[in-house]
């Protein structure tokens, strides 16, 4: 059993749309795929309708969160949900108000890189992001398309990334109250790439402790962005709490270097995802 329990579409700020994502999956040998664009569940009902049969897809989303501190700005976490039910109003809400956010601050972002002598234009972002999410690789695409950029990676490197002057931050959920929506709506939450240090500032062991207090069931330590050392620790972190333990590619197609299935989820730790979200049903024969 081959499970990628972390992808992304072009629903989101993936390159290939949900069929082709599928394929790509089924072609790499996946028996078992979760669809986690962020902030959305527009891709369910693609990857539903496009799923090749042998392929088990699991309805998914990475919610963008935040853990606030006493005396610094918050750190930036992202929270992945499975098998929730798409239709909970108060969770529904909270997604659209995250897109809402997105569009705001991505403008903010191509605005000042625009008041900086980049040649980027607000409408060519909205149209590279065909009706879905827009997120930073959006505004790396259009770097690069103008010659700004070498790559996305090289746009994030050098205008995109998190200390960069024209860096926007988003007010996203605070991580506990969408653990919170996460279970109300039957979904199962758990922590994404933790230790990511490269992405920027990390949590400590504190909030991941404070997180599973508030009903977090799952830790991903298996990542292409985590050491050795830090999956080790996430590992002792997990057993320590009890929590679901998951490994996955965070696959975005050619946004990112990563090869889908980079990293895959041991089947009990899935079955255990299976018997704890009741909000939705995965997508099977
Ligand atoms: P945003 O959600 O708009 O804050 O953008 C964050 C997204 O940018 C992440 O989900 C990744 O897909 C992508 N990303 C972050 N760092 C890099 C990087 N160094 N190279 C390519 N993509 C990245
Ligand atoms: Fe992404
Ligand atoms: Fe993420
Ligand atoms: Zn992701």
């Amino acid at each position: 059993m081959l499970i990628d329990l972390h992808t992304h579409s072009s629903v989101s700020d993936g390159t290939e749309s949900p069929a082709e994502l599928l394929a790509t999956a089924r072609a790499a040998g996946l028996d078992v795929i979760a669809l986690t664009d962020h902030d959305t569940t527009a891709g369910w009902s693609m990857a539903e309708a496009a799923r090749p049969s042998g392929l088990t897809v699991v309805p998914g989303m990475e919610l963008s969160c935040r853990w606030f501190l006493d005396d610094q700005p918050p750190i930036s976490v992202h929270l992945l949900a499975y098998l929730f039910d798409p239709d909970h109003p108060g969770f529904a809400a909270e997604r659209a108000r995250l897109r809402d956010e997105r569009l705001e601050r991505a403008e903010r972002i191509v605005t000042s890189l625009a008041a900086a002598g980049y040649p980027v234009v607000w409408r060519r972002i909205v149209e590279r992001s065909d009706g879905g999410v827009v997120g930073r690789p959006h505004i790396a695409g259009a770097l690069v398309d103008v010659g700004a950029a070498d790559s996305v990676d090289h746009a994030f490197a050098t205008l995109l990334h998190h200390r960069s002057p024209y860096y926007v931050a988003k007010a996203d959920t605070d991580v506990r109250e969408g653990i919170a929506l996460v279970r109300a709506a039957g979904g199962v939450p758990v922590f994404a790439h933790g230790l990511a240090t490269k992405r920027g500032r990390v949590v400590g062991d504190d909030a991941i402790a404070a997180m599973a207090e508030a009903g977090l069931l799952g830790l991903e330590v298996d990542h292409p962005d985590h050491s050795v050392a830090e999956r080790d620790h996430l590992r002792g972190v997990a057993a320590d709490l009890g929590l679901i333990t998951t490994g996955s590619s965070d696959y975005h197609g050619t946004n990112k270097a990563t090869p889908i299935a980079a990293c895959t989820t041991e089947p009990d730790q899935f079955e255990a995802i299976l018997a704890a979200g009741t909000g939705s049903a995965p997508f099977g024969d």
